[in-house]
């Protein structure tokens, strides 16, 4: 049985947060002389000498319409890897607990568990890229706090089994984390309906890819409203500045364009498969779910570096397990991945 209060670290359960100025008084008033501001403004056009919304309440009541997810069931972060570092402090105790991440995936899981001291289970996708759920299921002991599953997967591009990913929920009673950082180019769709059936659900999104924000640094969990409640308890008091705000808010209007792009990088991801299909030096074009591709190609390093000459910038993952041998391409504009294209046929 999934217990929120029991699978927190005790420190956590039993902490007090920090209450800021804005915390304590939420009313209308004209004098505000309780948070140690420069009451004169700001050395700048633009006024940003008070404080910002530390619920970003704004923000949330937007995402949640676009989303159909109450706000209170919404966390924004300074980016999504504020919520991936929350999750291990929130859970899991230093030194003594695990988490199971799936490789190839989004190296920061790593790095957060490693920055927090606490261990890692690694359980390799299967060669389809697809969950191994018996040796996942066998790894889970009772330090086992959370579960990390990318769906659409950084590098790999491909989204999980929803079935698979539904029996992880069922059988796991620690929290599972759906990272859908690219879940709007995907054909699958979004675990977010399903929220209500699985307390353990933490589901990660990012205004960093699709809406084109990644230098805002926004980043949102959904999850249920007690977990949210372990966010807010553990998170910064002001950990989305003012200006992000403002202009996330400002950009969540623009859902027309953005789907436009959406689109595009969809059919500019298909251009490039055919494109890439017919060079004699590529081995194999992993399907994407993504704004990238993967692709096994003769000689990564070599073809990175002869890319690197020619100013164009890809990731070589060939160190990367299953991925041995591969670049991998965001798919960009239809006129750079045109650069690319001819880059690449000149080889
Ligand atoms: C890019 C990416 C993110 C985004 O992180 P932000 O901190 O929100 O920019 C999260 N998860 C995965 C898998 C990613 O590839």
């Amino acid at each position: 049985m999934f217990d929120l209060n029991n699978l927190l670290r005790e420190n956590i359960r039993n902490l007090v947060p920090y209450s800021s100025a804005r915390d304590e008084f939420k009313g209308q008033a004209s004098v505000f002389l309780d948070a140690n501001e420069n009451s004169f403004g700001s050395p700048l056009d633009a006024q940003y000498n008070r404080y910002p919304d530390p619920m970003q309440q704004k923000l949330k009541e937007k995402i949640s319409r676009i989303k159909g997810v109450p706000p209170q069931h919404i966390f924004i972060g300074n980016g999504s890897d504020e919520a991936i570092d929350i999750l291990f402090r929130a859970f899991c105790n230093p030194g003594k607990d695990n988490v199971i991440l799936l490789p190839p995936t989004y190296g920061m899981y790593e790095v957060s568990a490693h920055i927090n001291d606490v261990a890692v289970r690694k359980i390799p996708l299967l060669e389809n890229f697809q969950m191994d759920i018996d040796s996942i299921s066998e790894a889970i002991d009772e330090n086992t706090k959370l579960i990390f599953i990318c769906s659409p997967n950084n590098p790999t591009g491909n989204s999980m089994e929803r079935e698979d990913i539904e029996i992880v929920l069922n059988n796991f009673d620690g929290i599972v984390v759906v990272d859908e950082a690219y879940i709007n180019f995907a054909k699958q769709k979004t675990m977010i309906s399903e929220l209500t059936e699985y307390p353990n659900l933490v589901i990660l999104q990012t205004l960093s890819k699709a809406w084109g924000l990644a230098g805002l640094r926004v980043g949102m969990a959904f999850a249920s409203e007690e977990v949210t409640g372990v966010f807010n308890k553990i998170k910064p008091p002001y950990n989305v500045n003012a200006v992000s705000q403002q202009l996330a808010l400002d950009a969540l209007e623009n859902v027309g364009q953005v789907n436009g792009w959406i689109r595009r990088t969809v059919e500019e991801r298909e251009r490039m498969v055919k494109a890439l299909a017919a060079l004699s030096f590529v081995k194999k074009i992993f399907p994407s779910d993504a704004n990238f591709l993967l692709v096994r190609v003769d000689d990564a390093p070599g073809l990175y570096r002869y890319l690197v000459e020619q100013g164009i910038v890809v990731r070589d993952r060939s160190n990367v397990i299953l991925c041995e041998g591969c670049l991998r391409i965001t798919v960009g504009t239809e006129a750079e991945n045109t650069v690319l294209m001819e880059a690449l046929m000149k080889k």
